[in-house]
């Protein structure tokens, strides 16, 4: 695949806009080449620094889109203008796609109510829609080979996985060994906004990129997530354009 990457911190981030990405989960689909996508956040970038599988993961991705507002700024302060890609509404547009193309889709993740409230919006939102497999986020280590063997039967062509990073990413890259034609895509909360249980932050918050602290203040457990990892991630940024010039 041909594309623009950018290294922050080590990870390469795609520079594509909303809607080429969109076209090449398409392309993706239809000729079964398979790809991982990983919406990548500073909390991530950390993540691949302390755990081996996710820095493989984030090396190898085939799609990696800047979704946190601190990819953004990173990306300025290396002089790139890109735009944010929220992994919710990608993973929202790509439901469309599938929806409006026939492709088989697996929900997994969140909570049991919660996934099932999802299924159902969904199906209300897009009566076409071919939802092959559902599934909640919560089971052990000897749950986890049959849902995996259930998903390969299954057969999506898209699997959206929403067990938060890197949980979700690690399965994907494993599940992606069992179905290397699929696409998948880690979307952490969004079962939980979609089921209509969390809602996502007003409008200004999220075009103003501060939905992370709208989030924050909402749920200040969240607190601890933010800081300092926001800040030390953007002081590393500095240091490493300071470094490059
Ligand atoms: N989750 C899950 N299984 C787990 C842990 C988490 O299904 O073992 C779900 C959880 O219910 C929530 C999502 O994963 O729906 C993680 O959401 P979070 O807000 O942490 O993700 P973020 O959007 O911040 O990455």
């Amino acid at each position: 695949m041909t594309q623009t990457r950018k290294k922050v911190l080590g990870y390469g981030i795609d520079l594509v806009s909303f809607s080429e990405a969109l076209c090449k989960v398409d392309d993706s689909i239809r000729d079964k080449s398979g790809m991982q996508i990983v919406t990548i956040n500073p909390e991530m970038i950390n993540q691949g620094h302390a755990i081996p599988e996710m820095d493989e993961i984030l090396k190898n991705a085939e799609m990696i889109l800047p979704d946190g507002v601190g990819i953004k700024i990173a990306l300025k302060l290396k002089g790139i203008n890109q735009e944010r890609i929220a992994g919710i509404e990608f993973a929202k547009k790509i439901i469309e796609l599938c929806a409006k193309n026939g492709y088989k889709i697996a929900l997994f993740g969140a909570k049991q109510e919660v996934i099932e409230k999802t299924e159902e919006n969904l199906l209300k939102e897009y009566p076409e829609l071919k939802i092959v497999y559902t599934r909640n986020g919560y089971f052990s280590k000897e749950e986890e080979q049959q849902i995996k063997e259930d998903i390969k039967n299954a057969g999506p062509d898209v699997i959206f996985t929403a067990l938060g990073a890197p949980k979700q990413e690690i399965f994907n890259k494993e599940m992606k060994q069992l179905l290397p034609g699929t696409v998948f895509i880690g979307i952490g909360g969004s079962f939980d906004v979609w089921s209509g249980m969390v809602q996502r932050a007003p409008e200004i918050w999220q075009k103003t990129g501060l939905e992370w602290l709208y989030r924050t203040l909402k749920e200040p457990q969240r607190f601890k997530r933010i800081f300092p990892t926001l800040p030390l991630f953007l002081i590393k940024v500095i240091i490493e354009v300071i470094s490059e010039k």
